[in-house]
């Protein structure tokens, strides 16, 4: 059981039907069609459908309860005495509720936000913290203002430790998960480009980010990328712990390496290793390791946990293709920085006589997309034997290496076939290829022609 609609009545308390009867409530559904019992059901108004449609269908699969905007005329079918809850807004009554719910529990809340990282963050720190709390945290990228209150509405009532993803495209959405969630410890993981459209610079997307503040307790700490120098001059900096490679941080990594398909780094006096590759993601650990002291685990067991990591989804995934050339696929998603961050693991991977890289088209750039596309090519060097591009945009990544350097074998394609059929000349042993794009260019259907 999660609660029940007595619990419900002291929150939302505009009630019709059987609400003061303890009726518990084991899950929260928004989709009628999910066999759920004992559900309390919350009709979401979309663009394309209204849930308030749905109640009769909901109360088949299972709803035991719901909640029901006053702009809505109430069902004439609706069984006598069924506890119905009446709100101005049903996503502002989820939010609500989810709140209420976070304060009747009272979990220690991790809040993870940042450009890039976020969900690789959350599943390092949700591995160190459940060695030794019940810990709950976001499922797959359920990261949004519904994604969020959902994810505190699935905690069971044991829950001792709840770790958020926080996603964002536009200011004060961070500022309203923040003030859902109030976190006890806030972490910013990076600030890169994504989003930049909206936002209008990386001093805007800092901005945003740091929105994650407004709902931090008042003895709550922010851990943060201290590298980034839009971080900086951050208020409040008692409570900041700053993470990165550069010396002035509070956690410092140091010599984080890149060995088959793991990365090795030190920090204080321990050497920890993750199944995990590049830089980025020694310093996402960081800012787990960091969260497993102040919650008092000790070294060991974070170290064991860190090594032991089975992560969401694999994000930077290894597979060996026709030929047994090596493939990399990290086409779940790109922005400039995550895409620079990719090209920098592969070329610390010393084991291959030839590394192609092929990146697809990075969106929502807005006016920014030339400048950003053409600043990938800022990490391309000769350790990099040839760049595919495909697409649009990415045409300006293969132009500026070709700029950069006319050695480099550098080519755009328009098409996917196209590029496919160039594709089968380097598919050989000793060679590794590196996919990267954003979500929509659908780069899983190259990978499946060479696999
Ligand atoms: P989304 O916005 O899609 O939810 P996310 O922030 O959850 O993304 P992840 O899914 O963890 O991010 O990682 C996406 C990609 O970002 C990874 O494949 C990796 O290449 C890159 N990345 C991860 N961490 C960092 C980091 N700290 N700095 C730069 N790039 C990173
Ligand atoms: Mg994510």
């Amino acid at each position: 059981m999660l609660f029940t609609t007595h619990w419900m009545t002291s929150i939302f308390p505009n009630y019709r039907g059987d609400a003061q009867e303890t009726i518990s409530i084991d899950e929260i559904t928004t989709d009628s069609r999910k066999k759920v019992n004992h559900s309390l059901f919350i009709p979401i108004i979309g663009d394309k459908f209204d849930g308030h449609k749905f109640l009769e269908q909901a109360i088949k699969h299972g709803a035991v309860a719901t909640l029901w905007s006053v702009e809505r005329d109430l069902p004439e079918f609706l069984p006598k005495d069924f506890p119905i809850f009446m709100v101005e807004d049903t996503v502002v009554a989820l939010q609500k509720l989810a709140n209420a719910y976070r304060h009747e529990i009272n979990p220690i809340v991790i809040g993870i936000t940042g450009s890039n990282g976020k969900t690789s963050t959350k599943d390092l720190v949700s591995t160190v913290l459940k060695s030794t709390y019940r810990t709950h945290f976001t499922q797959g990228n359920l990261n949004n203002h519904l994604g969020v209150p959902r994810t505190i509405l699935s905690m069971g009532r044991e829950t001792e430790v709840l770790v958020l993803e926080m996603g964002m495209n536009h200011f004060g959405e961070i500022e309203l998960l923040s003030n859902i969630a109030e976190p006890d410890y806030a972490v910013i993981t990076n600030i890169g480009e994504s989003h930049i459209e909206h936002l209008g610079s990386r001093e805007g997307i800092a901005k945003a980010k740091l929105e994650i503040v407004s709902g931090l307790k008042d003895n709550g700490r922010l851990i943060l990328d201290g590298d980034e120098r839009l971080l900086q001059d951050v208020q409040e900096r008692e409570k900041v712990i700053t993470c990165g490679f550069q010396p002035h941080n509070d956690v410092t990594i140091k010599n984080a390496e890149v060995r088959e398909n793991q990365t090795k780094f030190n920090l204080d006096e321990y050497t920890y290793t993750i199944p995990l590759l590049g830089s980025h993601q020694a310093q996402n650990a960081s800012y787990a390791i960091t969260l497993g002291k102040l919650m008092k685990i000790d070294p060991e067991t974070i170290k064991e946990s860190l090594h032991n990591l089975k992560m969401t989804s694999m994000r930077f995934e290894m597979i060996i293709g026709k030929n047994d050339v090596s493939i990399i696929n990290d086409a779940y998603n790109a922005s400039p920085t995550s895409m620079k961050a990719a090209i920098e693991v592969i070329k610390q991977m010393d084991e291959y006589q030839e590394k192609i890289v092929i990146l697809g088209d990075i969106f929502e750039l807005g006016t920014h997309s030339e400048a950003l596309h053409r600043s990938v090519a800022d990490v391309i060097d000769e350790q990099i034997s040839a760049i595919l591009t495909v697409g649009n945009d990415s045409k300006f990544i293969s132009d500026a290496a070709k700029e950069k350097n006319k050695q480099i074998v550098s080519k755009h394609y328009h098409t996917k076939e196209s590029l496919i059929d160039d594709l089968k000349s380097y598919l050989k042993k000793d060679t590794l290829l590196l996919f990267k794009a954003s979500r929509g260019m659908e780069f899983e259907s190259i990978i499946k022609e060479i696999k």
